[in-house]
């Protein structure tokens, strides 16, 4: 039997596709499913179940909404909705890398990220899914069953039946058993994240300025921190494998990032909700089994991120819109969702060299060397690049290898170790 004989060839005329999740995945794949059928002559029936009200502010997301390009291209170009340069609370222009006794200021010649508030972003999205014609249905899915012929999909409201269903549920726990029990999904491996903010006053949102602080901290449980200026507050997150309460805590009154923080005698002044910590996921590798017959996964829950220092909403678009590519041209099948893995190369082989960084700089970072890679980096614009690549996620990891491991970067890493004076480290570095 070929694949079209068996429904699971290209989409066809008047096919419905059901969306599990609203995030930047799930709108991305919706609206390429939508819009690209249209351009080949189908009508493509598309409902997009979430079970969060992301309008009207009464559920939160953790992301800290910083924006990577090509985000503006993605959503203007591929999904043709205007992007909400009115929801903007500042461009990003660069970073400053932070070890307890180093600090370097990091600025790209590349398009600034932009911040905003998650929440804002995805409320106007999901406006643009609805105006566009697609379906919304305010639920949690709770069940899902495969056939050969279709899949019924179990919601608190109504269920759905479908030809095929994207899961772009991210990281939620009860999803990924679904479909676990379902079709052998295995969700990606994943790092933890405590998140809060601070409101330090205007003064003290000019002096922080429009970079991102980036820290590599020695703690073995923090694989690294960041303070992220949005507007009128600064958003505060860490990660690692096992971060709690008590590695944020540790983490705020460590030297380095005091200096980093102004007026912090500030927190809960201007906002009494100052210094709440909340916690995250993100993934730091690939899912198992995220295609198959009549079902394929995009972002966050296929663990198509990029690994150790992500642009996961960016990610999360381009994967719901190469699923939607795929499931127009080539099928709906196991064997069609190849291309889709073929799609994605650009992420999945890129992944062992971000894992190989992590650890790497995990290490580096536990011995005290990132302060030798920093102050190398002062005098080898090589290495500087690298880091600034690493950092802003502009660059795959595999081209942050290629700029930081010559031997110019060797050379300059030796002088550093052997020759420099370490004690006037952080003064002498920007
Ligand atoms: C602390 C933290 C900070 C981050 N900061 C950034 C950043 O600054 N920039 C960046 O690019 N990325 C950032 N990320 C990563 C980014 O948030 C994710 O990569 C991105 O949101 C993935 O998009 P997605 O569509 O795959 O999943 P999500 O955005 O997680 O969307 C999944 C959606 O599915 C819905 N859902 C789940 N299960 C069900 C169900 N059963 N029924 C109905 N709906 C369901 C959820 O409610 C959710 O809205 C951050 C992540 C964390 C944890």
């Amino acid at each position: 039997m070929t694949q079209k004989d068996s429904g699971l060839g290209p989409l066809a005329d008047g096919a419905r596709v059901v969306v599990i999740g609203g995030g930047p995945g799930g709108v991305a794949a919706a609206l390429a499913v939508k819009q690209g059928a249209r351009a080949l002559g189908r009508e493509a029936r598309v409902t997009v179940i979430e079970g969060k009200q992301f309008a009207g502010g009464q559920h939160n997301n953790l992301c800290t909404g910083v924006l990577s390009p090509p985000i503006v291209e993605l959503i203007e170009r591929d999904l043709r909705v205007p992007f909400p340069h009115s929801l903007s609370r500042g461009a990003i222009t660069g970073y400053v890398l932070r070890t307890p006794r180093r600090e370097i200021v990091l600025d790209g010649e590349a398009e600034p990220s932009v911040t905003l508030r998650r929440i804002q972003f995805d409320a106007y999205m999901m406006e643009a899914v609805r105006q566009r014609g697609i379906e919304t249905q305010s639920a949690r899915v709770n069940g899902i069953e495969f056939h050969a012929d279709r899949v019924v999909v179990y919601t608190e409201s109504v269920p759905v039946e479908a030809e095929v269903v994207i899961g772009a549920f991210g990281l939620d726990e009860g999803t990924a058993v679904l479909f676990q029990r379902a079709v052998g999904y295995r969700p990606p491996p994943a790092l933890a994240s405590i998140v809060t903010k601070y409101h330090p006053g205007e003064a003290g949102m000019a002096e922080f300025g429009d970079r991102i602080h980036a820290f590599l901290p020695p703690s073995p449980r923090i694989e690294f921190g960041a303070i992220t200026p949005k507007g009128n507050h600064l958003t505060i997150n860490i990660a690692g494998e096992s971060v709690d309460t008590d590695s944020m805590k540790k983490f705020l009154a460590a030297p380095e990032v005091r200096r980093a923080l102004p007026c912090f005698e500030n927190a809960g002044r201007f906002d009494a909700k100052d210094l709440r910590f909340f916690k995250g996921h993100f993934p730091c590798g690939l899912a198992r089994n995220f295609s198959g017959d009549r079902f394929v996964m995009v972002g966050d829950a296929a663990g198509l991120v990029r690994a150790f220092k992500g642009k996961g909403v960016t990610s999360a678009a381009l994967s719901g819109i190469r699923a939607a590519n795929v499931i127009l041209r080539e099928g709906i099948s196991a064997r069609a969702f190849g291309a889709y893995r073929a799609a994605n190369r650009d992420i999945i082989d890129d992944l062992p060299y971000g894992q190989a960084m992590r650890r790497l700089t995990i290490l580096a970072a536990r011995v005290g060397l990132m302060d030798v890679v920093l102050r190398a980096a002062e005098s080898e614009p090589g290495l500087r690049r690298a880091l600034f690549d690493a950092a802003s996620a502009h660059s795959p990891y595999r081209q942050v290898v290629r700029e930081g491991l010559t031997l110019r970067s060797a050379r300059a890493m030796a002088r550093a170790l052997f020759f420099d004076d370490h004690s006037s480290a952080i003064t002498d570095a920007r």
